[in-house]
C-alpha cells in the first residue's frame, strides 16, 4: 500500500492489498497494475466484465456519475470490462470479503485516515482478482453528482469514482501526469477521461 500525506486541498486516494495465498508464478512487468509477492500483475483474466454491486448507503444521486466512469473505462478500451449489475443493494452498510464487488457510502470514517476520499480493497489469491470493495468517506468529504464543467465545490464523483474502478480492475498508482490514477484528487477538478498510461496499462491484461 502507498500513502502519501500532501499539504494544501489535495487529498489521498487509498488503496488496499488483500493476498491469499496462492502458487508460485513467473515475474512480469508490472504495467502500472498491483503485483502480488510473485511481482505477477494481479487481475481479473478473462472473467470480465467484472460486476459492480452499488449499495443502498450510496444516495440515488451518483448512479449517474457512477455509471458514467464505468462508460468511460469500457468506451475507452473498446469493450466491457466493468458493468453496474445492480443498484440499491440492501444489508448492512460494513464491507466485508462477500463475493459481491460493492460500492459502499460511509458516514463514519477512521479519524486517522480523514484525508481519504476513498478507499478501494482489492482481494486476489494467486494472480486473479476476485473481488474489490469501494468505499466512499462520506464523513469527512462533500461530493458534487453534476454533468458539465460548472464552478463547483466537494470532490467530482464520476472523476473518483473512474479512479478507484481504475483500482477495481487493477491498477495501482501513476504519477504520469495525463494518468487519472494520480494518488490525489483536488476539490472542484474535473478528471473523467482515462488517459493513454491507462488504457496502455489496461490493455496488457485486457
Ligand atoms: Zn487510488
Amino acid at each position: 500500500m502507498r500513502k502519501r500525506l500532501l499539504a494544501g486541498g489535495f487529498l489521498l486516494l487509498a488503496l488496499l492489498f488483500i493476498q491469499a495465498c496462492g502458487r508460485k508464478l513467473d515475474p512480469e512487468e508490472s504495467c502500472n497494475f498491483v503485483q502480488n509477492s510473485q511481482l505477477q500483475r494481479v487481475s481479473w483474466q478473462d472473467h470480465t466484465p467484472v460486476k459492480l454491486y452499488i449499495h443502498s448507503s450510496v444516495p440515488t444521486q451518483y448512479y449517474a456519475p457512477i455509471e458514467a466512469a464505468v462508460d468511460q473505462w469500457n468506451r475507452s478500451l473498446g469493450r466491457e470490462v466493468i458493468r453496474v449489475e445492480l443498484t440499491g443493494v440492501g444489508g448492512e452498510a460494513v464491507p466485508k470479503r462477500d463475493g459481491a464487488s460493492m460500492v459502499y457510502w460511509l458516514s463514519q470514517w477512521e479519524d486517522d485516515r480523514r484525508s481519504e476520499q476513498a478507499r478501494t480493497t482489492v482481494y486476489w489469491t494467486g494472480d486473479r482478482i476476485y473481488e474489490a470493495d469501494v468505499r466512499i468517506n462520506a464523513e469527512f468529504f462533500s461530493f458534487y453528482g453534476g454533468s458539465g464543467a460548472q464552478a463547483f465545490s466537494g470532490v467530482d464523483m464520476e472523476s473518483l469514482m473512474l479512479h478507484e474502478f481504475g483500482h477495481v480492475l487493477g491498477l495501482s498508482h501513476n504519477d504520469a501526469k495525463a494518468s487519472v490514477m494520480a494518488v490525489t484528487l483536488a476539490n472542484g477538478t474535473l478528471r473523467r477521461t482515462p488517459g493513454k498510461e491507462d488504457l496502455d496499462s489496461l490493455r496488457c491484461e485486457y
